[in-house]
Order: C-alpha cells, then sequence, then structure tokens
C-alpha cells in the first residue's frame, strides 16, 4: 500500500467554497481518495488534532477555529503523497505562499489558510486514526495506474 494523508478543507475553505477546487487539484494530480468525511469538528477533537502545538500562543485560536464550521475530512493515497501534498498547500501563512499553490493562489491570511495536511508519517497515522476507521477507508485500484504512476526504470 502506497502513503496516506489527512487533508482537512478547513472552515474557511468550506465557508469560501473551495472544496471541489482543492479535491480537483488533488485527483488532477493523480492522487487516490480513499476516505471523506463532511463534518463538524468539536473543540475536544480540534484540541487532539493540534496537541503538538499545545502551550503554544496560537494554540486556543486555532483549535477554536478548526471548530468553527464544518469541515471536509479526507485520506488520499499515492506513493510520497506527504511531502507533495505538503508543496501543493503551500507554506502555512497564506500571505507568504507562493503562487500556484492552494494557500498562495485562494488566501492572502495568516491563519486562516484554507487546509490542512499532515506533515509526516507519523503525523498522518495519528490524524488519520483520529478521524477514521480502517473500516471506513478503501482500498481499489485505478484502472489507469500504468499511466499515473508508471516509470521508466
Ligand atoms: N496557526 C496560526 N498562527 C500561527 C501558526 C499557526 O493561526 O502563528 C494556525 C494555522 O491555521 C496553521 C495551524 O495553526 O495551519 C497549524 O500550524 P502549523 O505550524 O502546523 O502549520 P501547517 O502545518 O498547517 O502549515
Ligand atoms: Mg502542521
Amino acid at each position: 500500500m502506497s502513503d496516506r494523508t489527512l487533508i482537512i478543507v478547513k472552515p474557511d475553505g468550506v465557508q469560501r467554497k473551495f472544496v471541489g477546487e482543492i479535491m480537483s487539484r488533488f485527483e488532477k494530480k493523480g492522487f487516490k481518495l480513499v476516505g471523506a468525511k463532511f463534518m463538524q469538528v468539536t473543540e475536544d477533537l480540534a484540541s487532539k488534532h493540534y496537541a503538538v502545538h499545545k502551550g503554544k500562543p496560537f494554540f486556543d485560536g486555532v483549535v477554536k477555529y478548526l471548530a468553527s464550521s464544518p469541515v471536509m475530512v479526507m485520506v488520499w493515497e499515492a506513493d510520497g503523497i506527504i511531502p507533495m501534498a505538503r508543496k501543493m498547500m503551500g507554506a502555512t501563512f497564506g500571505f507568504n505562499a507562493e503562487p500556484g499553490t492552494i494557500r498562495g493562489d485562494f488566501s492572502c491570511s495568516k491563519g486562516y489558510n484554507l487546509i490542512h495536511g499532515s506533515d509526516s508519517p507519523e503525523s498522518a497515522e495519528y490524524e488519520i486514526g483520529l478521524y477514521f476507521s480502517n473500516n471506513e477507508l478503501v482500498d481499489y485500484s485505478f484502472a489507469d495506474e500504468d499511466w499515473l504512476y508508471g516509470q521508466n526504470d
């Protein structure tokens, strides 16, 4: 099985109608959607999600932000997806993110940056487990995998 990452279209992304745009970018890249859930995150779940940032000045704010309105939570799969998805998201703050990235194209905010993506295999495993049980993640093949993932060596 190839690598998996947790992606969330955050509250501002849903309110600003970027769910389709963001899913479309990942689909066009060739990532495989293996799980999805449209939901309201509680502050308790948001605190677990951002546990790594506990004690930082923005912790309370980011917990409230993630729980402020519904989100689209997804698991996407591809070899090497974790750094690839992070590159497509762009730098953390919208005003720093490069054009061509999701945050760079659609956000100029500091903390309201549309999207979350896991930053390591360990955080992906932890984060996926917070939102999904194993039977909610689907194993399947694309008919055109040779064309999507072909290599010459
Ligand atoms: N954040 C914020 N202020 C900060 C740093 C982070 O509001 O000074 C928020 C922002 O929404 C960010 C999230 O906290 O996406 C998690 O921060 P992290 O450094 O993990 O950034 P990311 O992995 O999302 O790029
Ligand atoms: Mg992070």
